[in-house]
């Protein structure tokens, strides 16, 4: 005689019982385990979690299968005594939604069977959507589509969903979708004409009652095809979701939902060609600014310092100057609170800019370094650039 009688084998619509407590045990999270005679609650397993509910109104959050021990009813709150009748009630809107996320699966994964011979390995509801790992080699997303067509057509046939109890030399004549992962009596799910599999889960009465199936993506893992799917209300909270998503993108194109992919296709492509526009006229910049900073430079030696100006900038003016013969590029920025350096000379010109820019770097208490002709580097000591760059300057003048 089992210790609780799972009143959720037979009807999982059930949501309000009376039963007899017949063990109370501590758990160490300071929680309470209730046992009972019998139960509506169905406790975590088969890829489904558990349901929550109350027990003469104190919270049940969770409910562990122990196996021939019962099913353990984790209280929070002061729970009954050993003995006590109490009243069971089960969340109604968890259990709904288990069952379409349940019951869309085994639709779901038969119509993998029906259409590609591809067997599902196994099932995890999670928060806010599932999942199902197919043998399916060759996914794409019409290969998909097609199933989930082929199960939304199964789901809006309104097919019967009964339970049948056999033994396993029964269940063995059974054209079954997946083997039955224990002996003795097995507990069949069928869907009329579609499916047939052991299961001790939740299932809807009606294939109708899972609403729709819809998958959100999927992906190769582990040589097997990882399907993420919503069935029934989730569907629609997700389609809300996504709409809401796609809504707004649209609004910042003053457009419709439909339009907004290819419109932020072509924005992405103007915004690459606009960059690239950036990037010339910033030569082109770089190169007249060079001319004018020669212009008044003693000696070809351009000795600056810029404010707010990055690197990358710094490095294309002193690109610009050393273009031009016999000129060697001294170049600093106040970049917030970071000095920063970039010494460069012509192909014609003398000294090695990595060993001066050392040497800068190390004064403004910094590192730098490079080639003998293009060197960077900065430093913290943003008050002491302009006379770090007047030493070079004088090294510099020194050796000509
Ligand atoms: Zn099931």
């Amino acid at each position: 005689m089992p210790v609780t009688e799972r009143l959720y084998y037979s009807d999982s619509h059930l949501i309000e019982f009376e039963a007899r407590v017949v063990n109370v045990t501590d758990r160490v999270s300071g929680w309470t385990a209730l046992v009972l005679d019998r139960t509506a609650f169905y406790p975590t397993g088969g890829g489904q979690p558990s349901d929550t509910g109350t027990l003469n109104g104190v919270r049940v959050v969770e409910c562990i299968d122990d196996g021939d021990n019962g099913v353990l009813h984790v209280v929070q709150g002061a729970a009954p005594p050993r003995d006590a009748i109490v009243k069971g009630r089960v969340d109604w809107s968890r259990r709904l939604d288990h069952m379409q996320q349940h019951t869309g699966q085994h639709i779901l994964s038969q119509a993998f069977v029906t259409l590609f011979n591809a067997p599902t390995r196994s099932f995890r509801v999670m928060e806010a959507s599932c999942e199902i790992d197919v043998e399916l080699s060759n996914p794409s997303t019409d290969i998909i589509e097609r199933a989930v067509e082929l199960a939304n057509n199964v789901i809006w046939e309104d097919r019967t969903i009964t339970i049948r109890n056999v033994t396993s030399a029964e269940a063995a004549e059974l054209p079954l979708r997946k083997e039955p992962a224990r002996d003795g009596e097995l507990r069949l799910i069928e869907i009329e004409g579609f499916d047939l599999t052991p299961c001790g889960g939740t299932h809807a009465y009606r294939t109708g009652e899972v609403g729709m199936i819809a998958v959100r993506s999927w992906e190769r893992a582990k040589g097997l095809t990882r399907i993420e799917f919503v069935a029934g209300t989730r569907a629609l909270a997700d389609y809300r979701k996504a709409n809401k998503s796609a809504r707004e993108v649209a609004a910042l194109f003053s457009t419709g939902r439909d339009d907004a992919p290819q419109l932020a296709a072509q924005m992405v492509e103007e915004h690459k060609e606009l960059n690239r526009r950036i990037r010339a006229l910033e030569e082109m910049a770089a190169e007249v600014e060079a001319t004018k900073l020669l212009a008044s430079a003693e000696g070809g030696i351009v000795a600056e310092v810029f404010d707010g100006r990055d690197a990358e900038s710094l490095k294309k003016l002193a690109h610009a100057l050393i273009a031009h013969p016999k000129t060697i590029a001294l170049l600093g920025s106040r970049d917030r609170d970071t000095a920063r350096l970039v010494f460069a000379r012509s192909s014609d010109a003398a000294g090695d800019m990595s060993v001066l820019i050392r040497e800068a770097c190390a004064q403004l208490d910094g590192r730098g370094g490079g080639k003998p002709d293009m060197a960077q580097g900065g430093g913290k000591r943003v008050d002491l650039l302009d006379d770090a760059i007047r030493q070079v300057v004088t090294k510099c003048k020194e050796r000509q």
